[in-house]
C-alpha cells in the first residue's frame, strides 16, 4: 500500500485525503493548525460562532458533487444570502441580476443610457460564466465558445479599467460597479462575479468549520491519519524526487507528497534550496498574490429578528464615502479604512444555535492589502495592535451611522488582518484566493486548469494555488487533479 503525506487540512488537502484513502492509500494529512479547514473553517468567542474567513462559495455544480463523492452531502444544510445594497444614492435589496440592473437604472435616471451601454458589455460577459457555473456539460461547451470570443478582448483588462470606460473614478457608479469583484480582477470574471452573487453564493447552515470537520472525520472513517497541531517544516526531497516530510524534527517517508497549503511556502521554505531552478524561485518570488481581507468580528446582545429588521438582508453592502480609491495606491494612506467600502454579514442568521440565545454574531470584511502602513507596522506587535484597534473603531463608527446605537449592543469584538490570516495559514500576504486576479501578472498559462505537477517527482500541489484564481472550488479541483495523477 503506497504511503502519501499531505501538508495542510484546508479544502484542497481534507478532499484529496478523502478521495486517496478511499482508493486505499495509506494518507497522513499534516495540519499546523489545532482544527481543520484553513480558510474554511470557523471558531466561538464567548459563545460567539464566526467563520474564519470565506463566508460562501461559488460553482455549487463542483461544491456538491464533491460532498456526494465523499458520501457527507446529507449531513450539511445549504443557504443561500440576500444582498442589501446601500450608498447615499440607492438603498435596495435586488433578488435577481436584473433587479440589481433595474435598482441602478432607477437611482440614476440621468445615466440610463451610458448605464444601457456598460450592461450590454456586461451581459455579453454575464452569459458565458452563468452557462458554465450552471454545471451542464452543454453550458460548459457554451461558455468555452462564449468565452473564447472574449478572451482575447478582455484579458488584460481589469474590473477597474473597464469600469472607468464608462463612469468617472470617484462616482458612486464607479465604486458601485467596480466593487463588484477584486479590484485587480479581470474584467473577464465579472459575470462569473455577478452570476454567484445572486444565483450561486452558498453558505453553510451549520458553519464551515462544520463543512471542514465532517470531511476531516470521513477521512478519519476510511483510515486516514489526521495530525493536527504538526506542522512540516521541511519536504525530504531525494535525487529529485520528493520521499517524505520532516514534522517537528521527526522525518517521515511517503511515495508521494501532497503541497495542500501555500505556493510560495511551499518553494521556498518547504524545499532546501538548489531542489528547484533559480529562475523558477524568481518567478514565484514575483508574481503577485490576491487580495487580503480585514474581518471584525461582533457578538452583539441584539437577537437576530432585532438585528435583522434593521439589516433586512443576511449581507449588507456599505459604501457611504463617496471617494476614489486603489488599494494598491492605498498603501500609505492612514485613511484607508475611513474610504473602503464594506460588507456586514449576519452569521448567526442561517441558525441561532451559532449565537447565545437571544443574541447575534455578525462580521464585517473590507478588502485590505497585506503592505498598508508598512505591513500594518512591520513585526512591531504593540504598534500593530494599535493600528488594528484604531481600524476597528473606524469601521465601528461607520456602523454606528448606519445603525446608530449598535455600538451600544457590542458584547464581543476582534478582527483579523491579513497579518493574522497569514499566522494562521500561512498564506503568503494573508492571500484570499492564491494568485493574483489580474491577469497581466499570472502564475500559470492556463487560467482555469488545475496545475498540480512540480519540478519534483512525486510531489505535487492539492491547494487552490494550482488554480490562478484560487477559491474552495479551485482547491477542489486541485484535488480532483491530484487523485488523477496518482490514481
Ligand atoms: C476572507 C476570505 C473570503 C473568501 N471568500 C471566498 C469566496 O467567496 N469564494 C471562494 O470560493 N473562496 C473564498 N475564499 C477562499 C477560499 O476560502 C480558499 O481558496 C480555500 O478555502 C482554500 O483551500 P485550500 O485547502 O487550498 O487552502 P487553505 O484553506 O489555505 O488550507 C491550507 C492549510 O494548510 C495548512 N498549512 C500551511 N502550511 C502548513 C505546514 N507547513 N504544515 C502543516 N500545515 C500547513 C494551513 O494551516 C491550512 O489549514 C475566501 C478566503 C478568505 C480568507
Amino acid at each position: 500500500m503506497k504511503s502519501i503525506a499531505i501538508i495542510g487540512a484546508g479544502v484542497g488537502g481534507l478532499v484529496t485525503g478523502n478521495l486517496l484513502a478511499r482508493k486505499g492509500y495509506k494518507v497522513t494529512i499534516f495540519e499546523s493548525h489545532i482544527n481543520p479547514g484553513g480558510y474554511t473553517a470557523g471558531f466561538r468567542r464567548n459563545g460567539f460562532y464566526f467563520e474564519a474567513g470565506t463566508i460562501s462559495f461559488e460553482a455549487s455544480f463542483r461544491v456538491f458533487k464533491m460532498l456526494k463523492d465523499i458520501g457527507v452531502y446529507d449531513k450539511l444544510t445549504f443557504k443561500n444570502h440576500q444582498y442589501r445594497f446601500i450608498s447615499k444614492d440607492y438603498d435596495y435589496t435586488p433578488r435577481t441580476y436584473d433587479e440589481f440592473k433595474n435598482g441602478l437604472m432607477n437611482a440614476y435616471p440621468k445615466q440610463i443610457n451610458t448605464l444601457k451601454k456598460y450592461f450590454r458589455e456586461v451581459d455579453a460577459l454575464y452569459r458565458p460564466m452563468a452557462a458554465y457555473m450552471s454545471g451542464t456539460k452543454i453550458g460548459k461547451y457554451k461558455a468555452i465558445a462564449g468565452l473564447a470570443l472574449l478572451y482575447f478582448k478582455y484579458r488584460t483588462q481589469t474590473i477597474t479599467e473597464f469600469t472607468s470606460k464608462y463612469f468617472e473614478k470617484g462616482t458612486q457608479l464607479f465604486r458601485t460597479l467596480s466593487n463588484l469583484g477584486y479590484p485587480e480582477m479581470s474584467v473577464l470574471f465579472i459575470g462569473g462575479a455577478l452570476y454567484s452573487l445572486f444565483e450561486d453564493y452558498w453558505t453553510v447552515k451549520e458553519g464551515f468549520q462544520a463543512f471542514a470537520d465532517i470531511l476531516a472525520e470521513k477521512f478519519k472513517q476510511n483510515n486516514g491519519t489526521l495530525r493536527l497541531n504538526c506542522p512540516v517544516e521541511k519536504i525530504i526531497v531525494k535525487n529529485g524526487t520528493a520521499v517524505g516530510v520532516q514534522c517537528k524534527g521527526e522525518q517521515i517517508a511517503a511515495d508521494k507528497v501532497i503541497a495542500a497549503c501555500d505556493y510560495k511556502q511551499t518553494f521556498l521554505s518547504l524545499l532546501e534550496s538548489g531542489t528547484v531552478s533559480e529562475s523558477m524561485l524568481e518567478k514565484i518570488r514575483n508574481t503577485a498574490v490576491s487580495e487580503g481581507v480585514c474581518s471584525i468580528y461582533l457578538g452583539l446582545s441584539l437577537s437576530n429578528e432585532e438585528l435583522l429588521e434593521l439589516m433586512k438582508a443576511t449581507v449588507l453592502m456599505y459604501d457611504d464615502s463617496g471617494h476614489y480609491i486603489n488599494l494598491q495606491e492605498s498603501v500609505d494612506d492612514p485613511a484607508y479604512f475611513e474610504k473602503a467600502s464594506f460588507s456586514i454579514y449576519v452569521v448567526s442568521a442561517k441558525c441561532a444555535t451559532l449565537a447565545p440565545e437571544g443574541k447575534s454574531s455578525v462580521m464585517i470584511q473590507i478588502v485590505s492589502s497585506y503592505h498598508w502602513m508598512n505591513n500594518w507596522c512591520g513585526e512591531d506587535r504593540s504598534r500593530y495592535l494599535d493600528l488594528k484597534n484604531k481600524v476597528m473603531d473606524t469601521i465601528l463608527k461607520r456602523l454606528e451611522t448606519l445603525f446608530p446605537g449598535i455600538n451600544n449592543a457590542i458584547e464581543f469584538k476582534d478582527m483579523a488582518t491579513p497579518r493574522t490570516y497569514e499566522r494562521y495559514t500561512k498564506n503568503t500576504d494573508g492571500a484570499t484566493s492564491a494568485w493574483s486576479w489580474n491577469l497581466k501578472n499570472r502564475f500559470y498559462n492556463k487560467v482555469m486548469g488545475a496545475n498540480v505537477d512540480t519540478p519534483v517527482k512525486n510531489l505535487y500541489i492539492g491547494s487552490c494555488w494550482a488554480i490562478q484564481i484560487g477559491g474552495l472550488p479551485g482547491a477542489i479541483n486541485a484535488a480532483n487533479a491530484c487523485v488523477k495523477k496518482i490514481g
